[in-house]
């Protein structure tokens, strides 16, 4: 039997980590990812015994293969302030004990951002409050560094940048436990080409040569009005944007992208955007089998 897609969305937890849950199953999904807490406030998150145990049956319940959770906006790991970065630590920390209590398979971050600082100082300063953050939580999930759209002083935008905070935690946590999230609007907005086969080929080859094509764990399928290397983080329905049906019918025609699971983070006007967004990506993994 071929191997399933694993397709799910980024989806509310209002009401209780579980909900997450619930609403990935009225989507029929097999992935789910979710904040632990509103991620624009800096207030660790309450969090029992009893709600891990909650989400842990609901999603058993509901056969879902994979769980991610994504980091709060706030925290940044890059910052030249002390204080932020202490608090970054401790959140990020905090988080990671929710992701593994709940039993998530991976947490996402973006590295951050540089202000006033050369990018290779920021890039120490991100892989040192990563090993504060593994010292206070040794992580059990797989923690992932999302890459960019780039621009002004955001780290993350090329793999280069990824590979460099990696190798330097390497040591601390193992491999298998650190690797790298890719998100399609991200990448297109940091100029890399989704569209052709070359350019995607281009992008392999920029993998294999810095973090390497096992560290890349997961998709952010989202597409993104904006033009190719305009450093902007905007993202936009499947297919209506300028990654569009081509793009992603030729990522999904790439047998190493096929089988990770893909995460929408796209709009949701309407209680079926995720679903309609779902299903052309369905429609194209089913076309990529051929
Ligand atoms: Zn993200
Ligand atoms: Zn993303």
């Amino acid at each position: 039997m071929p191997a399933p897609f694993l397709i799910g969305a980024h989806m509310s937890v209002a009401g209780g980590l579980h909900c997450a849950i619930d609403h990935a199953v009225r989507h029929q999904f097999t992935c789910v990812q979710l904040f632990t807490h509103s991620p624009r406030v800096w207030k660790l998150p309450q969090f029992t015994e009893a709600a891990a145990t909650t989400f842990q049956t609901a999603r058993r319940n509901a056969g879902i293969q994979c769980v991610v959770v994504h980091a709060p906006y706030l925290p940044n790991c890059a910052s030249t302030d002390t204080t932020l970065r202490a608090r970054s630590c401790a959140a990020i920390a905090h988080d990671l004990r929710i992701a593994d209590a709940i039993g998530a398979d991976y947490f996402v971050m973006h590295p951050g951002s540089a202000r006033g600082a050369t990018p290779a100082t920021a890039i120490q300063r991100v892989a040192d409050t990563l090993l504060q953050v593994h010292a206070a939580h040794p992580w059990r999930c797989t923690f992932l560094l999302e890459n960019t759209a780039g621009g002004g002083t955001l780290l993350g935008a090329s793999f280069d940048e990824l590979h460099a905070i990696i190798r330097a935690v390497r040591h601390a946590a193992p491999a298998a436990r650190l690797g790298i999230c890719l998100d399609t609007a991200h990448a297109h907005a940091a100029g890399m080409d989704l569209c052709s086969d070359t350019g995607i080929a281009a992008i392999f080859n920029t993998l294999i040569h810095t973090v390497g094509m096992d560290a890349l764990r997961l998709i952010h399928c989202n597409d993104t009005p904006v033009t190719c290397g305009a450093h902007r983080d905007l993202h936009a329905h499947i297919g209506r944007g300028r990654i569009g049906a081509r793009g992603f019918q030729l990522l999904l025609a790439q047998p190493r992208l096929r089988a990770l699971p893909w995460i929408l983070e796209t709009p949701k006007d309407t209680a079926r955007s995720d679903t309609r967004n779902a299903n052309l990506l369905r429609q194209w993994f089913a076309l990529g089998a051929r």
